[in-house]
């Protein structure tokens, strides 16, 4: 057991801290500027801009296996780069990369949809989420009827990443009422892959935070049977797999954002003087530091594991949750003690600590929320399918 990064790894991290310096953190005026008169936090352009220049750096595909043009480094390497991309607020992703799901189309849907999308020539979204399902994806109520070589569409999604931009959608929709009911939901669903020119209608749904999701509307929409994505009545797993993915990836995203917060923190905690001291100077400060910095490392070491049980192919299902729900609560601890150091400042929108805290609350709800994490967590140690311990 070697618990330092690799030269390789610390080579990616000092590669991306660099392209973060140079090329994003520059941005942040803008965006909070942009965001302000309500336009697009980084114009299309200027997004594809900066991935071309992440390209010509050696960073397309990161997760992209390489038949498919991707760098394939892994999930570790994964990990690595997005708590360094996540320093900043600026809404930048690398490019080559597509849903983890689109993987499991057959050749004719990977010519369609994947590569198009490595190529960042169409938008995907996912849809599980209903008005009425959330957290319990079994009540979905979105069906599906064939109809000659079709399948027909009907009902609503909600709260949809990507939504009002996506090219096409990957929808989850009962398809098996009698087999949904007797399985609770884990079978009877499929996911279709839905272009936005079949119908579906979507609308944008105003958050606390600076990007809105999307609500979908599914009016009689008419897909054909080949735009089935994996196999029939099977589409949960699915589900499962896409959200999955995302949840390590948001304790991953906090530890970035928390890092460069607490750095802040520091920094104005040097220079601001009351009663004739600098307040890094006053235990109270000094412990809301301490705790911070514990925090961030315990969140980190979670995050790796994660990424690294699943790099050597065990299921990290467990670890993934202890990552998000560890994670996401770290990093709303870390930024309201940061907002608290600076004062009234904090709450200001000169700085940008005020846009993280609402960015922030999102992660203890999105890929599961806080409670649905520790349901799952107390479920797999009180049914034995995890030991205490077991991942190290
Ligand atoms: C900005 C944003 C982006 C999103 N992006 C997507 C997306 O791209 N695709 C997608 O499909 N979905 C997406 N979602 C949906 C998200 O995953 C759900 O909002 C989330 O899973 C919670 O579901 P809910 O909002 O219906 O809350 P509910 O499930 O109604 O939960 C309400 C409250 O009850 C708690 N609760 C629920 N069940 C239990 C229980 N058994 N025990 C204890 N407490 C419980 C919850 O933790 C929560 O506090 C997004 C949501 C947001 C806000």
């Amino acid at each position: 057991m070697y618990l330092r990064l690799t030269d390789e790894q610390k080579m990616v991290q000092k590669t991306i801290r660099r392209f973060v310096e140079k090329e994003l953190i520059p941005l942040e005026n803008d965006v909070l500027r942009n965001e302000r008169e309500g336009k697009p936090s980084l114009p299309a352009s200027k997004l594809k801009e900066l991935q071309f220049k992440a390209k010509e750096a050696g960073f397309w595909g990161i997760n992209t296996p390489e038949e498919y043009g991707g760098a394939d480094l892994g999930q570790m390497m994964m990990a690595i780069v997005l708590m360094e991309v996540s320093k900043t607020f600026v809404p930048f992703h690398f490019g080559g990369g597509a849903d983890n799901i689109l993987y499991y189309g057959n050749e004719e849907q990977k010519k369609k949809y994947l590569i198009p999308t490595i190529n960042g020539e169409k938008k995907s979204c996912f849809a599980m989420t209903e008005p009425g399902a959330g957290s319990d994806t079994r009540n979905i109520k979105m069906t599906a009827v064939k109809d000659g070589s079709e399948w027909v569409l009907n009902g609503e999604k909600t709260f949809i990443t990507g939504g009002n931009e996506a090219d096409f959608v990957m929808a989850i929709a009962i398809t098996d009422k009698e087999r949904h009911q007797s399985t609770q939901g884990r079978e009877g669903v499929t996911c279709f892959i839905v272009d936005r020119d079949m119908g579906w209608k979507s609308e944008y749904i105003h958050t606390m935070g600076e990007w809105g999701p999307a609500g979908l509307v599914f009016d009689n929409v008419r897909v054909p049977e080949e735009n089935i994505l994996g196999e029939l009545h099977k589409g949960y797993n699915l589900g499962l797999e896409w959200i999955g993915f995302a949840r390590w990836v948001v304790g991953a995203r906090a530890v970035g954002a928390a890092e460069r917060l607490l750095q802040m923190a520091i920094d104005y905690a040097k220079e601001r003087v009351t009663f004739g001291k600098p307040i890094a100077e006053r235990q109270a400060i000094q412990w809301q530091i301490a705790d911070s910095a514990v925090e961030i490392e315990a969140a980190r070491w979670l995050v790796l594991n994660a990424a690294f049980t699943l790099d050597h192919g065990e299921d990290n299902r467990h670890v993934a949750s202890m990552a998000k729900l560890y994670g996401a609560n770290m990093g709303n601890n870390v930024v309201d003690r940061v907002l608290q150091i600076h004062g009234g400042m904090g709450y200001t929108r000169e700085l940008p600590i005020e846009r993280w805290y609402r960015e922030a609350r999102l992660w203890r709800i999105y890929d599961g929320t806080d409670e649905i994490q520790r349901m799952i967590i107390a479920r797999n140690l009180i049914k034995g399918h995890v030991k205490i311990g077991q991942f190290v």
